[in-house]
């Protein structure tokens, strides 16, 4: 569904991605994990049309991607949520929902029905400004966002950044249901067993490179990627 090949991206003089090939399909949820500075965020910027790659291919459902803006392809159906959440601090948290469906016309009732199921505490605060809603809920608010827009796929940085475990284990179980629900999932994380642990598949990136990529429970299992990063388990 959707295939990223071959994709370089230098900053100047800095070669952040060499050469990373990464695919996702249709009922997957794949994790890319990596250290700081590996070229996560990097990878997920260029398939969303926020940066230029040097060279390489991504395409989408068919469409070639490369080089589209960043609108066109959120009306292709590809919804990334940044690191940092970024959701307007001064709008309500239903006004910021309603600017996640700019893609789309009509009534959005089901829609906004789909979010507050998902996340009731979104619904009791819906007329409070983003601003005032906590790191958790504020990623929720990012989620739903993107949910409004009707995403054929989801392209997920960091999501538990920042937060109190008691929020991490709300907000992935809530991407696993939307993931049952019929939307795909690449998932950026530096947590890498709550990835490995959420994840069918995965990529293990370093400084610009995929070095290592198989079923999640393998890459759980092998014994370089539990010394790397998950503490030596
Ligand atoms: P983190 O988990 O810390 O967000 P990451 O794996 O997402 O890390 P990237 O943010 O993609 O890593 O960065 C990859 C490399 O590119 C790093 O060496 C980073 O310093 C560099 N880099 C990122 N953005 C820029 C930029 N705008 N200009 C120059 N170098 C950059």
């Amino acid at each position: 569904m959707l295939g990223i090949k071959d994709v370089h991206v230098r900053y100047g003089k800095a070669h952040a991605l060499k050469g990373v090939s990464v695919a996702v399909s249709e009922g997957e949820i794949v994790a890319l994990i990596g250290n700081n500075g590996a070229g996560k965020t990097t990878l997920l910027n260029t398939v969303s049309g926020l940066i230029r790659p040097a060279s390489g291919d991504i395409v989408f459902e068919a469409t070639n991607v490369l080089g589209a803006s960043a609108e066109a392809i959120v009306r292709l159906g590809l919804l990334h949520v940044p690191e940092g959440r970024h959701i307007f601090a001064r709008l309500s948290v239903r006004e910021n929902l309603r600017l996640g469906a700019f893609v789309r016309n009509g009534d959005l009732s089901a829609d906004f029905d789909r979010v507050f199921g998902l996340f009731p505490i979104l619904k009791e605060r819906a007329k409070q400004p983003g601003g005032t809603l906590s790191g958790g809920e504020q990623q929720m608010l990012a989620l739903a966002r993107a949910l409004m827009a009707q995403p054929k796929m989801l392209l997920l940085d960091e999501p538990s950044l920042g937060l109190a475990p008691v929020m991490v284990e709300k907000i992935y179980r809530t991407i696993v249901e939307i993931h049952q629900q019929g939307t795909p999932v690449l998932l950026v994380e530096q947590n890498a067993f709550l990835a490995l642990n959420t994840a069918h598949r995965a990529y293990v990136i370093e400084t610009g490179n995929i070095v290592l990529s198989g079923p999640a429970s393998e890459l759980l299992a092998n014994p370089a990627v539990q010394k790397a990063y998950l503490g030596g388990l």
